[in-house]
């Protein structure tokens, strides 16, 4: 006999999908028939932890940012999937590769060839950067482009009158911007969109990890709902 109660379909296993699913169990406990419909073989979508080299790496999302008052932070840590190295101790079995211990004072860096990049010129380039990354978090910019990737490669070609207009001037710019695609987790600037990155909020403290491994806190969610893969009929796995 099929169930009377209202049924819920969510999209997506991945944090998005898990968090509404985990908050409406809460909410409505079993007077609802929650599912949650995955395209892909495994839930978590852009969390995923892999290992290599006898090392455990996270393919995708890794870092808290911001751990005070930050309801992911507890979040994960009632779900067990965060530990602190101290914690871990000698009970780690693979040791992790991410790190965020700060930088170095006074980094080297090679482009191709074994070229060392001079490192004035890099600071000019990244305090340029860091500058027009500040004017768009302040969201006091007017501007007639709609997009982080086309806001930022215009500013850069009107200060390359400041610069000698060379090619490593260009790669550097380039290098931050790979590293901005790297943090906002997109493939392309451009589909970031220029006027709601005022809303992105940073929570403060330090950021943290979890070194048991990101996709233990969304598995631990999946006990709460059923979850049927699209296209697969309507088995639950
Ligand atoms: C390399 C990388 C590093 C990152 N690092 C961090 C980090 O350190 N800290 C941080 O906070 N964030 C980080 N992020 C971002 C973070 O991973 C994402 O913001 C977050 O996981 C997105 O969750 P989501 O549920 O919105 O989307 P997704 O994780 O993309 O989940 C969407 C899910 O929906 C499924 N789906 C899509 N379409 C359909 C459909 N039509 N039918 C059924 N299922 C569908 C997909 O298969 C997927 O499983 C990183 C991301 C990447 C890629």
């Amino acid at each position: 006999m099929g169930s009377k109660k209202p049924r819920v379909l969510i999209v997506g296993a991945g944090m998005a999908g898990l968090a509404a699913a985990r908050r409406l169990h809460a909410c409505a406990g079993d007077l609802l028939d929650l599912v949650v419909l995955e395209a892909g073989e495994r839930i978590g979508g852009r969390i995923l932890t892999s290992e290599f080299a006898g090392a455990q790496v996270e393919i995708g999302a890794t870092w808290i940012h911001g751990i005070d008052g930050n309801p992911m932070y507890d979040l994960v840590k009632k779900a067990g999937a965060l530990r602190s190295r101290d914690e871990l101790g000698s009970k780690s079995t693979l040791p992790s590769w991410e790190r965020m211990d700060g930088f170095p004072t006074d980094p080297l860096t090679l482009a191709e060839g074994g070229l060392t990049v001079d490192p004035i010129l890099l600071r000019r380039i990244s305090a340029l950067f860091s500058h027009l990354k500040q004017l768009i978090a302040s969201g006091e910019i007017e501007s007639d482009v709609p997009s982080v990737g086309a806001f930022l490669r215009r500013e850069f070609q009107n200060c390359r009158d400041d610069f000698a207009g060379e090619w490593i001037e260009e790669a550097a710019f380039a290098m931050h911007e790979c590293g901005e695609r790297t943090y906002t987790a997109v493939d392309d600037l451009d589909s970031l969109d220029l006027a709601a990155e005022k809303e992105y909020l940073e929570f403060p403290g330090s950021t943290s990890p979890c070194p048991g491994g990101t996709p233990g806190f969304p598995s631990s969610w999946r006990k709460r709902f059923r979850q049927e893969r699209c296209g697969s009929g309507a088995g639950s796995r």
